[in-house]
């Protein structure tokens, strides 16, 4: 693995504090962070000058559907079940193994290409979206998803089989169990569910609470809320992970609260969806640990994380006070909160020793132009033209705005989507 120095970049420390440092990455992490690398540091190193950009941690998509890329624009202005069932899944079900390694590159690329090195992936033919991340070089937890509404008894049980053997697990690759939601998988699977990952020390992630149609179902079917259906079933714990969380009583929030949950906000797709609006100051109140995804591009209709970011600082404010939920916390909900949920303890932070994933942002864009502090600015003005280079897993993934193949995966997608819009 190369190793690599950067010069004279800015850093942030605690307060609007800035200083330019020298970075070396080696094996993977932030081996050294001074003011000066030292000769024998620099031995070996690819040395890069970076008098020009801030270094900040790169995004982590807590909640996504890789290969959903494809069906962006598909389907708009219509809410969720519609959009569901007429639409989504319809086109979903044409799908092949082929096609979603087609749209989860694009994907991929797309999320590089805005500053996310890891991705939290619900959907089908994982082998496929797995073998992308390795290739791309970033980070997954990828999903065995369970589902018995979408899927026959058969897959089912190949998917449970996937689980036992933890296929494909590697350095960048997780598992991760996905049963997709209260509404698509029935009470005697999601038990299954949580002895599957119970036994094999796997997490959870499901959708939960998106819509109030969902919890009022819910309430008729078990006769109480989807939150405290999973506690009822033994799976709220702090290995439990939840995408949109949307719609929570009092009740649902002290009790994921006391769990240790962590709740996937989606603002983006919420809104889009016009599922409601995550009531972020209440989880916050209540203590519940909160990170950010943009869900799939058929409903966002991206997977920029700085978007979701940002949204997701403005709705706090709206909801409450323009002091809550600050730049910082709003940074930490997209790197290092998702980072925590996932497992990945040393990472989506800029520090001696953490995983080195990393953005190098221009302080030459005129978006980040004047620098009063850094964070500040990246939350409220940047974008994704921002960003020069990605790094993750102290390999460049993106330099000089470019990625490897961006045009040959931009032209199969094309392609891709244009023959399955008209099969
Ligand atoms: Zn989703």
């Amino acid at each position: 693995m190369k190793k690599i120095a950067l010069k004279s970049v800015t850093l942030q420390a605690e307060g609007a504090c800035m200083s330019k440092k020298d970075i070396l990455i080696e094996g993977g992490r932030f081996a050294r962070i001074c003011e000066s690398l030292s000769p024998q540091d620099l031995d070996g190193a690819e040395v890069v000058d970076c008098s020009r950009f801030a270094i900040l941690p790169a995004f982590y998509n807590g909640h996504t559907h890789a290969a959903m890329t494809l069906v962006r624009g598909y389907a708009d202005d219509m809410e969720l079940g519609r959009w569901l069932t007429q639409y989504i899944w319809p086109f979903e079900a044409k799908l092949t193994a082929g096609d979603i390694e087609i749209g989860s590159r694009l994907a991929v690329l797309e999320m590089i290409k805005s500053g996310t090195v890891f991705f939290a992936d619900m959907y089908w033919h994982r082998e496929q979206t797995m073998k992308v991340v390795e290739e791309m070089g970033v980070r997954a937890a990828i999903g065995v998803t369970i589902s018995d509404l979408l899927s026959s008894p058969e897959v089912l049980e190949q998917n449970f089989e996937f689980l036992k053997n933890h296929t494909g697990e590697s350095e960048r690759v997780k598992l991760v169990v996905m049963p997709h939601s209260v509404y698509a998988v029935g009470n005697q699977v999601l038990k299954r569910c949580v002895e599957v990952a119970r036994s094999e020390g796997y997490l959870i992630h499901t959708h939960l609470s998106e819509t109030l149609k969902e919890v009022n179902d819910c309430k008729e079917k078990y006769g109480c809320s989807p939150v405290e259906f999973w506690d009822k079933l033994g799976g709220l714990n702090e290995r439990f992970i939840a995408a949109h969380c949307v719609h929570f009583s009092d009740e649902d929030v002290r009790l994921f609260a006391g769990a240790g949950a962590t709740a996937v906000l989606n603002p983006c797709s919420n809104l889009k969806l016009s599922s409601g609006i995550p009531p972020i100051p209440a989880l916050m109140a209540g203590g519940v640990k909160l990170a950010l995804g943009t869900d799939g591009a058929s409903s966002n209709n991206n997977l920029d994380m700085h978007e979701e970011m940002k949204l997701a600082a403005l709705l706090a404010k709206v909801s409450a006070s323009a002091e809550t939920l600050p730049a910082g916390e709003a940074l930490k909900m997209a790197t290092v909160n998702v980072a925590r949920a996932y497992g990945l303890c040393d990472a989506g932070e800029i520090r001696e020793g953490a995983l080195a994933d990393a953005l190098l942002v221009d302080l030459d864009n005129e978006r980040m132009v004047p620098c009063h502090d850094l964070v500040s600015n990246w939350v409220y003005s940047g974008d994704s033209s921002c960003i020069d280079s990605v790094i993750c897993n102290g390999q460049f993934v993106m330099r000089g705005r470019h990625v490897d193949g961006e045009e040959e995966i931009k032209e199969a997608a094309r392609a891709c989507a244009k023959r399955l819009a008209n099969a």
